[in-house]
């Protein structure tokens, strides 16, 4: 039965009927994607449809009696199966966590044709269906725009053959159709990250870093293929991760006609350094320039032939599909659909379909073939052997990204040093808690600052280790590996120049072991020793020179970047161990896990990990905790149980920032919980402490650690040019004050995905120095998000 609302002018008002459907191949996230879809839609007042089977799914068969008249599209898709079914809260319980899709997908030949389409159309028309939400690669979105062009006309022959009613043809005249792009190439253009891509990622850095293990122990080398026909962003990014020797990529081929040379002279150069193992990362698209393709096969060939290696081939396949969904693709899939959703709800039948991106950390809604077209552009260029132009309409820190892993995975025979007055003496120190990445940025920066001709330091034991001059010189095999490792092999405290060492006995071992430019690798105390460094550089000439900080601490909390290296590992951890906490609440039925996170005064961790793991309340140091708030919950949680179906209670779970409150604390809570809940469910606690901070950094922290170290080493030679060339030219020796402005401290931060250095001068305004954070945050915009997903209004749980 039709239902329907009234409107303010009291016309009856259809409500919207949006079907969700994943098309192409499958990727990590689409689960989310569709959950979102279907609790935000319903929350917005919306009928919402699972599509099964991607296009093939347009054919509707009857189910539980809601949508009849299913037509088949044509014999080839009889099998049984697929439906289009209206879905409620219940429909998507545990989709976060489940890889892949759950409402299938399905490369469907019958779409491509006209007669495929209009079936379809008449199948959304009959179950009443006027917005459809697409998630899948360019070619599904290529064909959801060509179904758009092409509604008009489809409705009128469905009516000229009296497939529909008149009423059906007015009522359907128009179809909003809203593009996600669901793919793990990261092949589309128009936005920075596409759903499932990171995921995969994941899976290959995991085979490659276990890859490693035995490469490393029989001195072999591997050829690794990973997919990406037209696009290369799986093989660098992999590359950049496991820091391999050699990648191949169809965007970039390599530049030499004899690349096979190219490859062995890095191959032997990194062998008579040293190295035991060799890994080359090969995307299944990799072309020479003259488009033949450069198969693993023959790589292998090459490397055992010509350089004797025990070469082997792994073909990673669609073990880089499967699995579950990282924390960014959940949150991803989960804030991109929400749009999505908005999207239908704003179209209007003049406006084109759009696409939702991703660009610099904010969704964006672009015209969805604007993005198909550019995208197609990149595979044209390849075709025609113009590489530049795609690089060119890759992302731009696609190119970036490119030069970190060749400047810091290749040592260069010379190519990219520098004039030798304007090579530094660098040091490097860590502060604070160890994060994900802290090793990662120091591998980086050691490599790339040795091909620039840099000598570089690593100070053992931060400030501490500093005022006692423990300088040890770092060569690039000392810093092999690391890129993989978690915690800080530097050492790390939390003691801030100052305040807890002298300052100038800090001053005075700069300037004894002449360092001309220093890089902090750490979270708060790291950014309050950039402030006192900056502070009392008058009083200290060997102070001014370059400081830069890398942001890096599982709390997220360091003003000038969105993501500090760390937070998204610590992400990881805490939804890979919710998942598990879920499965035994499930397990033992009407059972509520108060989990305890870090974040010390952020709630990041709690806002992001809620979203992510689908958290039914979360307490974050922001709001804090007082009894109607609780008395709130405990509502909620009872209204939950009620409605359950008791043979298949779920389990939930609730997040609590450490720092949130001394009274309430994580067992209090679970107490409460526990009395209130009576029959109706239980409560345990789990602190997850300092696993979250990590063993194996996730990919994206190893590439945002490259990329952050890199580019401040480039901030170094940039603040100090003048100075060195200056002396240079007056054939003096560079002076012991290299920069005094205020530009030249910095915290090298993420603003999205490009890379910012922004003086901790201009910062201190925009931060709050009590609670230890930046006073914005982009992250709060996602904090309503997590009550909505649980099916409660964000007000009624401030009260
Ligand atoms: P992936 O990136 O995983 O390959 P994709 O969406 O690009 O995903 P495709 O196989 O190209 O995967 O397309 C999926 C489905 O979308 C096709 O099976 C077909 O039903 C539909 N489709 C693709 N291209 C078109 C087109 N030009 N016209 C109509 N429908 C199309």
């Amino acid at each position: 039965q039709e239902q329907q609302d009234t409107s303010k002018d009291g016309l009856m008002k259809r409500r919207k009927k949006i079907g969700v459907l994943t098309s192409g191949g499958d990727a990590s996230g689409m689960n989310a994607c569709v959950r979102s879809v279907v609790l935000y839609g319903i929350s917005k007042g919306c009928d919402v449809y699972a599509v099964y089977e991607g296009y093939q799914g347009n054919r509707g068969i009857q189910v539980d009696g809601e949508c009849v008249l299913g037509v088949v599209v044509d014999g080839s898709l009889v099998d049984g199966g697929d439906y289009i079914r209206k879905m409620d809260w219940r429909s998507v319980t545990g989709y976060l966590s489940i890889g892949g899709t759950s409402i299938g997908t399905a490369r469907c030949m019958p779409f491509k044709t006209r007669e495929g389409r209009l079936q379809a159309a008449e199948n959304l028309i009959k179950n009443g269906i006027d917005s459809l939400i697409v998630c899948g690669g360019d070619g599904s979105l290529t064909g959801a725009d060509l179904f758009r062009s092409e509604w008009d006309g489809l409705v009128r022959e469905l009516r000229g053959a009296d497939r529909i009613t008149q009423e059906e043809a007015t009522t359907f005249k128009h179809l909003t159709i809203v593009g996600l792009v669901g793919s793990i190439d990261n092949d589309m253009s128009s936005t920075d990250i596409t759903i499932g891509a990171v995921t995969s990622l994941h899976r290959i850095c995991e085979a490659v870093d276990s890859v490693d293990t035995t490469a490393l122990s029989h001195s072999r080398a591997f050829v690794i293929e990973v997919m990406g026909r037209h696009c290369g962003w799986l093989a660098l990014m992999a590359g950049i991760a496991t820091g391999a020797d050699f990648v191949f990529i169809p965007e970039q081929p390599p530049s030499e006609d004899d690349w096979e040379t190219a490859m062995c002279t890095v191959a032997r150069r990194h062998r008579d350094l040293g190295k035991r193992k060799t890994i080359i990362i090969v995307a299944e698209g990799a072309l020479d320039r003259h488009l033949k393709p450069i198969k693993v096969d023959h790589i292998k060939d090459v490397l055992t032939d010509r350089l004797g290696l025990d070469t082997r081939v792994t073909i990673l396949g669609h073990t880089q599909r499967g699995g579950s969904p990282c924390a960014f693709d959940r949150i991803l899939g989960t804030v991109q659909s929400i749009a999505a959703v908005d999207a239908v709800l704003a179209s209007t039948p003049e406006t084109p379909s759009p696409m939702i991106g991703m660009n610099n950390n904010k969704v964006t809604t672009k015209p969805l073939m604007d993005a198909v077209r550019l995208t197609h552009q990149v595979a044209e260029a390849i075709e025609s052997q113009n590489f530049e132009k795609a690089m060119a309409l890759r992302d731009p820190q696609f190119l970036d990204e490119l030069k970190v892993f060749n400047e810091t995975t290749i040592l260069y025979d010379n190519s990219i040093l520098l004039p030798a007055h304007q090579q530094l003496r660098i040091a490097i120190l860590h502060i604070g808690a160890p994060a994900g990445g802290m090793n990662s940025a120091t591998r980086a920066a050691v490599r790339y600052s040795l091909n620039r001709g840099h000598t570089i330091y690593g100070v053992t034991n931060g400030f501490t280790g500093l005022a006692h001059g423990s300088f040890e010189k770092l060569d690039w095999m000392g810093v092999d590996g690391w890129t993989t490792c978690g915690g800080s092999y530097l050492g790390t405290n939390r003691a801030v120049p100052g305040k807890d060492v002298d300052m100038g006995m800090i001053a005075y071992q700069l300037q004894k072991n002449n360092i001309q430019a220093l890089m902090l690798v750490g979270g708060f105390e790291a950014y309050v020793s950039l402030v006192e460094l900056e502070k009392v550089r008058s009083h200290y000439p060997s102070l001014c020179i370059p400081i830069s900080l890398i942001p890096a601490t599982v709390s997220n909390n360091v003003p000038g970047t969105d993501f500090s290296l760390g937070c998204d590992t610590s992400l990881n951890v805490i939804v890979s161990s919710c998942d598990a906490i879920v499965q035994s609440a499930q397990s033992s039925r009407r059972r509520v896990f108060v989990v305890e996170v870090q974040g010390g005064r952020s709630g990041f961790l709690a806002v992001e990990g809620g979203l992510a793991v689908g958290a039914c309340a979360i307490y974050i140091p922001e709001e804090g905790i007082h009894l109607p708030r609780l008395q709130g919950d405990v509502n909620f949680l009872k209204s939950l149980y009620d409605t359950d179906d008791p043979q298949k209670s779920e389990g939930r779970v609730i997040l609590r920032t450490e720092g949130v409150s001394k009274t309430y604390t994580t067992q209090v809570i679970s107490e409460i919980l526990e009395d209130e809940g009576g029959a109706r469910f239980d409560s345990r606690t789990a602190v997850l402490g300092h696993i979250q901070q990590g063993n194996t950094p996730s990919p994206l922290d190893r590439i945002r650690a490259s990329r952050l170290a890199t580019h401040s080493i480039d901030f170094f030679e940039e603040m100090t040019r003048t100075a060195l060339d200056l002396a240079h030219s007056q054939q003096k020796a560079p002076p012991l004050e290299l920069c005094k402005n205020e530009e030249s401290v910095a915290v090298i931060g993420l603003c999205g995905v490009e890379v910012h250095a922004r003086p901790v001068k201009e910062l201190l305004p925009m931060t709050d120095m009590k609670n230890r954070k930046p006073l914005d945050e982009w992250w709060h915009r996602d904090r309503s998000l997590v009550d909505t997903m649980a099916g409660r209004s964000y007000h009624s749980c401030k009260e």
